[in-house]
């Protein structure tokens, strides 16, 4: 079988944790950009709760653009990921950025996410791809929809029968955002896949106000959840602070976008 066959044989349902993705599942995953304090986790724990929503996400890896940016607090910060699992009851999605950290994460991710600048790394593909837990693939913000595929195909060659795609969005002209989110790769994916395809609307708002349209947006081209940001102190959050939505908004979201999906999907 070629690893294209595997990947159009994967799962039409990929369950994260007891959290079901596709095939008419409709569910959002939350949390901080970074991982950064047992106060921070805290209140994103209780976020979720208040919104029922059952998968937390938050990066122990960051891969930022500088090399003086915050890098994440890597192997130091498991503990607070098995806090928070173990106080909320949440599963968790956290970021591999190389073998060396998917080994870290392993123990407590429930899935794992390969970002944007890793979508092509394809040593780190086929490793995750073994790995035995669900994989989010993010789109490389300069990728083709086929090169996503193949990149998808990676995951699959090794076994991975658990792969949930993520847009979020690509590189364009666009100054107002800070990508432009590709609806119509959702809309082509979900015609043409039968496996789950989220979006990740925080990252091509860049700013929290834009969130909640590109939300909206994308459960309107097909998309089975969402992956976004949260949070209620942006100025203290040492990456991503402007597009983390507050728990305001977020209660907005998780109680339109389920009933938009359902009516999307009718
Ligand atoms: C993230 O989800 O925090 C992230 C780094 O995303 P991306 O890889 O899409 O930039
Ligand atoms: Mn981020």
């Amino acid at each position: 079988m070629s690893a294209l066959d595997k990947l159009l044989d994967c799962n039409a349902t990929v369950t994260i944790g007891t959290t079901p993705f596709g095939k008419g599942h409709f569910n959002i995953i939350a949390g901080p950009c970074a991982i950064e304090t047992p106060i921070q986790m805290q209140h994103c724990g209780r976020i979720l709760r208040e919104n029922h929503l059952t998968v937390m996400r938050g990066g122990l890896f960051k891969p930022r653009s500088s090399p003086d940016a915050f890098q994440g607090l890597g192997a130091a910060g498991i503990d607070l990921i098995r806090e928070i699992k173990a106080e909320y009851g949440v599963s968790f999605v956290t970021e591999a950025l190389s073998e060396q950290s998917l080994d870290t994460i392993l123990p407590v991710a429930d899935a794992i996410q390969i970002g944007t600048r890793n979508a092509q790394n394809y040593e780190l593909l086929k490793a995750v791809g073994s790995c035995g837990k669900p994989v989010i693939l993010k789109r490389g913000y300069a990728m083709t929809y086929a090169e996503w595929l193949s990149s998808a195909a990676y995951v699959a060659s090794t076994g991975c029968r658990d792969i949930i795609l993520c847009e979020r969005g690509m590189r364009t002209v666009t100054e107002v955002t800070r990508y432009s989110l590709d609806v119509g790769a959702i809309a082509y994916g979900k015609q043409h896949l039968s496996i789950p395809v989220i979006a990740d609307p925080s990252h091509p708002a860049g700013k929290r106000n834009l969130v909640l349209p590109l939300a909206y947006s994308s459960i309107a081209a097909g998309a089975d959840g969402l992956l976004v940001e949260i949070t209620d102190m942006p100025e203290a959050c040492l990456c991503d602070g402007e597009q983390g939505l507050p728990h305001t908004d977020l209660a907005t979201l998780t109680q339109k976008a389920p009933a938009l999906h359902a009516l999307i999907q009718s």
